[in-house]
C-alpha cells in the first residue's frame, strides 16, 4: 500500500510550539493534509509519552487514533548542536535509550527536543543498541545541522556511518541539491514538516510517500532501508527557495551575498550585522558533482506550496492564518477529502464547482508551474508569485505565526 508520512514534527512539549499540538488535533488534522503516518517527536518526554500511550496499540512500535498511525520518534541535539532524528522500535527501547542518556542531559523531560552531552558517535551507538533508526535532522540548515559543524557523515557520526541509513533533507534542500554530495548517494531521503503547529501551512508542509505492505514501525523501518519490497517512491516539499536559508544573506537586514561576496566581507554586512551561509552555498562547497548525479533508487521529487498559502493570496489576505482562508480551506478538504488531492489530483472543473473562480485560477497556475520564487536567505522565507493572465499574485510563506519562528526551519 501507498502512505504518506511526516516523521519530524514537535509536540506541545517542545520549546516554541503551539498548544495545540496535543496528539488529538494531531490525528486529526494529519487525515486532511492526506498524511497517513505521523511521527511522534519528543518521544523521551514523559509527558507526550502519556498521550501516546492513551492511543490505541497496533503493535510494540505503532499507535493509532482517529485512523492516523504513529510510530515513536524524537529529535535531540548532540554536544555539537548537530540535530539527529532517532526511531524507535517500541516504548522499552525508548524508556533503555532514556536510562543510557539520562545522566548526560539536563533537560530531558523540560524540552521535548532535548540537548545531550554526547558525541553523534556515542548517541548513534546507543541508538544501535536499541535497535533503533537514526539520521541526521534537517542535515544542511547553517545551524544545529550536520553539514553546518561537520565536513561528513564519518566526522559527526564516526565509526557508526555505517549505521546510519537516511537524511532528513530540510526545509532549504531537495533531492537535486542533496544528490551532488556523493557520501549521501547510499542514503534514504527523508523529507518531512519539522512542524510546531498543527495548521495545514505547517503540518506535512513535507512529507515521504513510502510504498509498504502495512503502515506499521516495522514496514516504515523497511522503506527506510529499502528491503522486502518496502521503499520511498516520493519526496514531497516546499521549492527549496523558499527556505529560510536558501541563500547566504543578512541574519538582520536580510541582503543576499554570493558566497565570494560574503567571504570577501568577512561575513559582515554592510549594515554591520553578520552574514549567514545558505544551504545552497553549503552544498556546492561539499558537492562532489557539478550536475546532479542520483543514484538508481531515488524516488522523484515533487514540489509542493500549501494550498492554505495559495488561498490566501487568491482572495487576498494578508496571511493563511485567517478565517476567510480557514474557511475555504475547508470548503475544499470537506468537498474532496484531503489537501493532496485538491493540489495534485482532482480535475480541475470539479474544483471549480467547488470554490471561489480566484482559487480554482491560482490551483490551476501552481499546477502549471506559473511561478516565480523569490529565494529566501540569513532566517527569512522566500516569496513565490503565481502568474495568472497578466496579475501577479505574490504568496509570503511566513513566517506568520509567531509561535513558530524561531526553530522552524
Ligand atoms: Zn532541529
Ligand atoms: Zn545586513
Amino acid at each position: 500500500m501507498i502512505v504518506n508520512a511526516d516523521l519530524h514534527i514537535h509536540s506541545r512539549f517542545s520549546a516554541a510550539t503551539s498548544e495545540k499540538m496535543n496528539i488529538r488535533t494531531i490525528s486529526l488534522e494529519a487525515p486532511r493534509k492526506g498524511i497517513h503516518v505521523v511521527g511522534t517527536g519528543d518521544c523521551l518526554h514523559s509527558g507526550w509519552m502519556e498521550e501516546i500511550r492513551n492511543c490505541n496499540t497496533i503493535d510494540e512500535g505503532t499507535y493509532e487514533l482517529n485512523g492516523t498511525h504513529f510510530i515513536l520518534s524524537t529529535e535531540l541535539e548532540d554536544q555539537r548542536r548537530v540535530h539527529h532524528l532517532i526511531y524507535f522500535p517500541c516504548m522499552s527501547a525508548v524508556e533503555d535509550f532514556k536510562d543510557r542518556i539520562k545522566h548526560k542531559s539536563k533537560n530531558l523531560d523540560k524540552d521535548g527536543r532535548p540537548n545531550i552531552a554526547l558525541s553523534g558517535e556515542e548517541i548513534a551507538s546507543i541508538a544501535k543498541d536499541v535497535d533503533a533508526l537514526i539520521g541526521p535532522a534537517h542535515a544542511f540548515t547553517p545551524w544545529t545541522a550536520m553539514y553546518a559543524y561537520c565536513n561528513s557523515l564519518n566526522h559527526c557520526y564516526g565509526d557508526l556511518s555505517d549505521y546510519i541509513s537516511f537524511i532528513e533533507l530540510g526545509l532549504s534542500a531537495d533531492s537535486d541539491f542533496a544528490d551532488k554530495i556523493q557520501e549521501l548517494h547510499r542514503l534514504t531521503f527523508l523529507t518531512n514538516s519539522d512542524c510546531h503547529s498543527p495548521h495545514p501551512v505547517r503540518l506535512a508542509r513535507e512529507f515521504t510517500r513510502f510504498e509498504v505492505k502495512e503502515p506499521t514501525y516495522n514496514n516504515i523501518k523497511k522503506a527506510i532501508l529499502r528491503v522486502d519490497g518496502n521503499k520511498p517512491l516520493l519526496n514531497v516539499g516546499l521549492p527549496p527557495q523558499e527556505g529560510k536559508y536558501h541563500e547566504t544573506a543578512c541574519r538582520s537586514c536580510y541582503t543576499h551575498y554570493t558566497l565570494e561576496e560574503a567571504q570577501r566581507r568577512r561575513w559582515k554586512c554592510s549594515c554591520g550585522k553578520r552574514i549567514k551561509k545558505g544551504v545552497k552555498d553549503r552544498i556546492n562547497e561539499k558537492a562532489n558533482f557539478s550536475e546532479t548525479k542520483h543514484p538508481e533508487h531515488r524516488p522523484p521529487y515533487i514540489h509542493l506550496i500549501p494550498l492554505a498559502e495559495i488561498i490566501t493570496k487568491a482572495v487576498g489576505q494578508q496571511n493563511p492564518f485567517t478565517q476567510t482562508v480557514t474557511k475555504r480551506w475547508n470548503e475544499l478538504i470537506s468537498a474532496f477529502g484531503n489537501e493532496i488531492n485538491v493540489l495534485l489530483d482532482v480535475a480541475i472543473e470539479d474544483i471549480s464547482r467547488a470554490t471561489a473562480p480566484a482559487i480554482t485560477e491560482a490551483i490551476q497556475a501552481f499546477r502549471e508551474n506559473k511561478i516565480i520564487i523569490h529565494p529566501g536567505g540569513g532566517g527569512q522565507y522566500g516569496t513565490i508569485e503565481l502568474l495568472k493572465e497578466g496579475e501577479v499574485l505574490t504568496v509570503f510563506l511566513g513566517p506568520t505565526d509567531k509561535q513558530t519562528s524561531l526553530l522552524d526551519y
